[in-house]
């Protein structure tokens, strides 16, 4: 593919530098954990460039079908990812989101940007990259790419981040984050509420870490882009989205976007959300931020 040659040059020459580099973190911060890992934290930053390409390789094994909706999700080979099993029942989400837009929302959209991504990476050099190096390096690739690569793994997220008995607030480290950026929970949910409700046309609304500064921001992106990709202006982690295209609500909400936006929290899984957090933070060493 001409259109990647330039991007595989740099992959191929930084390739084995970093597979020395990876393992030889992998070695320091196996055996001693979480202080290990901070403690190698300023080397690996500077020497993994790009991180993901090898990542894979270190054990391919033990990820090839691992697609849950965690940040482990972003090591794996595009070419090995799997559709994941809906966590839940079709009806699990009701009243909140019915039956009927549950099913054809995973059934047929999620899935669909499933297969043609896995359709149009299928023989070409996306199969061996990591789905956190082809956001990181989106604007290299055609707006398939783009828009598939997204709808995947943005709708991943949607569902795992949701559950039959979801509501209530967050707590621990995660509160204290919201907490500490945005003055108040009440702001924080206002605030997200906002983005959420005034994207125009389609898209999603995201609470993500930031890469530069670890802290929390809330960002809307149109299609299916998400904050991880380099056309975003800010870039970040993102721990918590909702899908705002029509096909997420107007079965039951038709017009009434912001009636969805508010009954989402009442299936907000903050649990699954809060793992999401600590994985920026296990994984922080991982990224090629
Ligand atoms: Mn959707």
């Amino acid at each position: 593919m001409a259109l990647l040659s330039g991007f595989q040059v740099k992959i191929k020459t930084t390739m084995k530098k970093n597979i020395f580099s990876i393992l030889l973190a992998s070695a320091v911060i196996l055996p001693f954990g979480l202080l290990a890992q901070t403690a190698v934290k300023s080397k690996t930053k500077t020497e993994q460039k790009p991180v993901t390409a090898v990542l894979s390789a270190k054990s391919s094994a033990s990820i090839e079908s691992a697609f849950t909706g965690s940040g482990e999700d972003w090591f794996i080979e595009a070419g090995k990812a799997v559709f994941p099993a809906l966590p839940y029942s079709y009806e699990a989400l009701e009243p909140v989101i019915d039956k009927s837009t549950v099913e054809i929302h995973y059934d047929r959209h999620h899935r669909g940007y499933f297969n043609n991504f896995m359709k149009a990476v299928a023989g070409t050099d996306l199969e061996k990259m990591s789905f956190y190096q082809i956001f990181g390096n989106m604007t290299d690739f055609p707006a398939g790419i783009r828009n598939n690569a997204g709808g995947f793994y943005n709708h991943v997220l949607y569902w795992s981040i949701m559950s039959a008995d979801g509501g209530g607030k967050p707590s621990g480290k995660l509160l204290d984050a919201i907490t500490r950026t945005f003055g108040s929970y009440d702001a924080f949910y206002q605030q997200f509420n906002d983005a959420a409700k005034t994207r125009f046309g389609s898209g999603w609304a995201w609470l993500s870490i930031d890469f530069k500064t670890d802290e929390l921001f809330i960002t809307s992106t149109a299609n299916q882009d998400n904050p991880l990709m380099n056309t975003e202006g800010k870039r970040g982690f993102p721990i918590l989205g909702i899908d705002v295209w029509e096909h997420a609500y107007y079965l039951k909400y038709q017009n009434k976007r912001a009636d969805y936006v508010e009954n989402f929290w009442n299936k907000l899984n903050w649990q699954e959300v809060q793992t999401r957090y600590n994985d920026y933070f296990r994984l922080a060493d991982r990224l090629n931020k």
